[in-house]
């Protein structure tokens, strides 16, 4: 089923130029303000298209999270530190995640622009917010960089909207566990993740089937785009068809691009934007969401790219020079100066990867339908038919 395009819509905020996560982390890297910048740059936000994100409220925050959770975070936030107590009941203040100036308003901001671009898509937009994307975010603690769990909030809020069947696509490189598991009970939630095999938090096995509406997918290491292909064409397009989503949340984390410094997958810019573009089709609503992602070059190219598809502008072959100063001031700890590729400063999509498609990719793919079958991925799609025939 594929839609017409929506009217596109950016959820970002100046918050995300704060310096962030202390010192020594892998996200302390800046990300959302210069795909901001560069999608400036390049004349891509129209009367309109940029909205700045709310920060969501205490209340809203307790949609998801324990107040106990929410309090001790402000509280951790607003004093700089934590007892031992603390830090191991919520994962607080740990090198995971740190506290650092503004961590509650930022992780609050991300989780009011989610809500926004669901109350956006909701009107029939396709609202993109690449702060987003916090998926292992849990209840009552931390986990994995995310203090809240962003995705989550989107899809609520697309339940309170009167919506009863969203599907949740996570493309970043870690399994979407947070997002998962807080929708195992919920019939309205159809969830798939494709991530690298072997990766923290291990879980999302090809077994693994949540309450019976998750699919996930490990794929091996240096997992390419004729893989990616395979996966979507065949298994992710067929059961998200067989959902026939009223919308479609996507979480894009840049860890799964080639170049990643904490990931082993080896996809372009190109595949995901094509990937996404397919996915949010899927429904008359669609919230697209950023995600993981530790190389800023990479990072900055794929999410500022991202938006001018999603947005119906034609990417450029080669950058302007004000576009080129923008990935040319980042700097990054995690990737040597000899590695950082010139294309990486000098134009947004990557040169196609022709590696062909491993036999392991399609033996997954195999499984994974037989899987799904066995599931309750259509006996649970079946009911939503049954149930609205009996109402109707
Ligand atoms: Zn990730």
């Amino acid at each position: 089923m594929s839609h017409k395009r929506l009217a596109p819509v950016f959820v970002g905020h100046e918050i995300y130029r704060q310096a962030a996560y202390g010192t020594n982390h892998p996200l302390a890297i800046p990300r959302v303000a210069p795909v901001m910048d560069l999608c400036r740059a390049l004349g891509w936000f129209g009367p309109g298209e940029f909205v700045a994100s709310p920060r969501a409220s205490e209340d809203e925050l307790a949609w998801f999270h324990t107040v106990d959770y929410i309090d001790a975070l402000r509280q951790a936030a607003e004093s700089g530190r934590v007892d031992i107590g603390t830090r191991e009941r919520y994962a607080l203040g740990t090198m995971e995640n740190p506290l650092f100036p503004g961590v509650f308003e930022r992780a609050a901001t991300s989780v009011g622009g989610s809500i926004r671009a669901a109350e956006l898509a909701l009107e029939g937009r396709i609202a993109y917010h690449p702060a987003g994307g916090t998926h292992h975010g849990r209840p009552g603690r931390a986990a994995g960089f995310c203090y809240f769990n962003d995705p989550v909030f989107a899809i609520l809020a697309l339940l309170k909207g009167g919506l009863e069947r969203v599907l949740y696509v996570d493309l970043d490189a870690h399994h979407g566990d947070g997002v998962q598991d807080a929708f195992a009970d919920e019939a309205r939630i159809w969830t798939i993740s494709i991530h690298e095999q072997g990766r923290w938090p291990n879980t999302g096995a090809l077994a693994d089937v949540g309450g019976g509406r998750a699919c996930n997918l490990p794929v091996p290491r240096g997992f390419n785009d004729a893989e990616l292909a395979i996966l979507l064409d065949d298994v992710v397009l067929p059961l998200a068809n067989d959902v026939a989503p009223q919308a479609v949340v996507l979480t894009c984390g840049a860890d799964a691009l080639a170049g990643d410094p904490l990931c082993s997958m080896a996809l372009t810019n190109v595949a995901l934007w094509s990937a996404a573009e397919r996915l949010a089709a899927l429904a008359p609503a669609a919230v697209v969401l950023g995600g993981g992602g530790y190389n800023p070059w990479t990072v900055t190219r794929y999410w500022a790219g991202l938006w001018g598809r999603l947005s119906g502008r034609k990417i450029p072959a080669s950058l302007p020079a004000e576009a080129r100063a923008i990935l040319g001031w980042l700097r990054s700890d995690l990737v040597d100066d000899e590695d950082v590729r010139e294309a990486w400063l000098t134009t947004l999509a990557d040169a196609p990867n022709e590696a062909a498609a491993r036999d392991e990719v399609r033996v997954l793919r195999d499984r994974a339908l037989a899987r799904a079958g066995e599931a309750q991925w259509r006996q649970a799609t079946c009911a939503v038919a049954v149930d609205e025939g009996a109402a109707g």
